[in-house]
């Protein structure tokens, strides 16, 4: 079976994670999780007729910076970013973060998830309308609720590939 890597990416705390427990565990827990290391998961996913192990990089308890090392996103055919609706900072970090996972992995396939729809939004539509502009895929999440989480992962894997 072929086997496909994604990296989770994204600010501190946005909900990284929780979607990867939410998609492959179908659990939401609201501890956080502070422990330091890299977790990977799978799951198995028909795209199309073709089955595919999507391996999932989710490294916790870093600051943003650590990762978009190199090391972390070698090997990806694809990303998730995620930031946190409630912070809209956070939607700034997931830019520059980007910008440095093209520069490690060129053009593959991205969707940005926009997390914890759940709660009272801060992110405003005309900051998000620049990003669709320059052909950003950005699709609403809530890692508590499921909302979003499956068609987010499913369609990044059927972008990735397409690609491929
Ligand atoms: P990470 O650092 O990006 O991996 O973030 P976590 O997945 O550890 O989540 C950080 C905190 O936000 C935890 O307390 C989660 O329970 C909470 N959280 C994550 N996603 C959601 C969501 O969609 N809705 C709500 N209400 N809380 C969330």
């Amino acid at each position: 079976m072929i086997q496909k890597k994604i990296c989770m990416l994204g600010a501190f705390a946005v909900g990284k994670t929780s979607l990867v427990a939410r998609y492959v565990h179908g659990i939401f827990s609201e501890k956080y999780q502070t422990t330091v290391g890299v977790k990977i998961d799978k799951k198995v996913v028909t795209v199309g007729h073709q089955e595919v192990s999507l391996v999932l990089w989710d490294l916790y308890g870093e600051d943003q910076f650590q990762r978009v090392q190199p090391f972390y996103l070698r090997g990806s055919s694809g990303y998730l970013l995620v930031a946190d609706g409630t912070r809209s900072e956070t939607l700034e970090v997931a830019q520059s973060i980007q910008q440095r996972a093209q520069e490690v992995l060129g053009p593959v396939p991205f969707i940005l998830m926009l997390n914890k729809r759940d709660l009272p939004w801060a992110v405003s539509e005309a900051q998000l309308n620049d990003l669709r502009a320059s052909g950003w895929d950005i699709r609403y999440t809530s890692a508590k609720t499921g909302e979003g989480v499956e068609e987010s992962f499913e369609s990044l894997a059927k972008r990735m590939l397409e690609q491929s």
